[in-house]
């Protein structure tokens, strides 16, 4: 059956991503974003789609009227990387925050079944390895790191509260690092940054010693998760998504030198605070309960995002943390 659904953070990376396919899959698509880090362009392909729209709205404000009401509310809008979490803290807080609670409210008045895009950010620097959801996470509260971390804590405690005083519907994931096409070059994220500087032939910059390790997913692999939980009859979660290969930084950026075959050196840069030193999903319950499966390797995946940016990138880049 069609559902009609409401994306924020929809013209983001991985919300452009979600609104295809749910189009894809026959459904209409709301799209809600204040470009904070996405942009219009994410979404051009889209602009004469006849069950699309893209709404300009602040999630930290009450939601308007959108045209009536939802089947499902997906809950994306929130800067992910860490340059641009930790470029205004407080909104970033606020986003999570209030933009949840005005999702859930949403969602509760029309009935509709409420998808939370979390983090693996819960789990903080990790004790626990791999990390599976019952691990309750190492998070440092008075970070850098916390404004985005305590804000998606706060929001699946918010999420669970709807759950059980209202009995909305209600599906957290657990996202891990993912990347593909329509990452901004821009925000610092460590497969773009690399990408970006191999193809200039600008060094890659390695922060730390580059021995801290992180699971990479290709986004078409991310939102088969999204789809499967979404559409689950009765898994509310959270359910970690992500590709349970581990690499360490300087793996990777041997990786892109590779398949982008750039002389680019790579410079090791400061280690920002209260970065994790490793992470990897434990997928049990995604393979388990939802079938899920990744099937795009890291080489696959990384081959077709250079793809990408070698046809949408050359301006000059920020590639520092800030
Ligand atoms: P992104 O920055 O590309 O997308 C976020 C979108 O939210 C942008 O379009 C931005 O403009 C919008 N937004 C931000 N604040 C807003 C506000 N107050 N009101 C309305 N719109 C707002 O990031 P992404 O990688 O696409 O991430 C999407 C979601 O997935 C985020 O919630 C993020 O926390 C989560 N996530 C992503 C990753 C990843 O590796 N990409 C990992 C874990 C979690
Ligand atoms: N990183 C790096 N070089 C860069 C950008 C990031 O070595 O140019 C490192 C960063 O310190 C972290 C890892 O890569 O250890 C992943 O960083 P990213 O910002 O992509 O994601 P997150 O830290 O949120 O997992």
């Amino acid at each position: 059956m069609t559902k009609r659904a409401l994306v924020t953070g929809g013209a983001g990376f991985v919300g452009s991503h979600l609104c295809d396919r749910l189009l894809e899959l026959g459904h209409e698509v709301v799209a809600l974003d204040n470009f904070y880090t996405g942009t219009r362009d994410n979404l051009t392909h889209l602009r004469s789609h006849a069950r699309f729209s893209l709404v300009e709205q602040d999630v930290i404000e009450p939601l308007p009227a959108l045209g009536g009401r939802f089947d499902w509310v997906f809950n994306l809008a929130c800067p992910a990387s860490p340059p641009h979490y930790q470029r205004d803290p407080i909104f970033t807080t606020k986003t999570s925050f209030l933009g949840t609670l005005h999702g859930l409210e949403r969602a509760s008045a029309d009935g509709a079944r409420f998808f939370q895009a979390s983090t693996s950010e819960v789990y903080g620097d990790p004790e626990v390895h791999p990390q599976p959801e019952t691990y309750r996470g190492s998070v440092n509260t008075l970070g850098p790191r916390a404004c985005y971390d305590e804000g998606k804590r706060v929001a699946e405690s918010l999420c669970m509260d709807f759950h059980r005083t209202r009995g909305l519907e209600v599906r957290i994931v657990r996202i891990f690092n993912t990347y593909g096409p329509r990452m901004d070059p821009n925000d610092g994220r460590v497969v773009s940054n690399f990408i970006v500087q191999a193809l200039r032939g600008e060094p890659l910059t390695v922060y730390g010693e580059g021995k801290q390790t992180r699971s990479f997913c290709f986004v078409s692999d991310l939102i088969d998760g999204f789809l499967l939980l979404m559409q689950h009859p009765d898994t509310t979660g959270p359910v970690n998504i992500g590709n349970d290969g581990e690499f360490t930084m300087l793996e990777l950026a041997e990786l892109v030198r590779e398949l982008t075959g750039s002389r680019s050196p790579i410079v090791h840069r400061p280690l920002p605070a209260d970065d994790p030193t490793q992470r990897r999903p434990d997928l049990t319950v995604a393979r388990e309960r939802l079938g899920f499966r990744h099937r795009v390797p890291l080489r696959e995946g990384l081959a077709r995002t250079i793809e990408y940016f070698a046809r949408h990138t050359s301006e000059p880049q920020r590639s520092e943390a800030s």
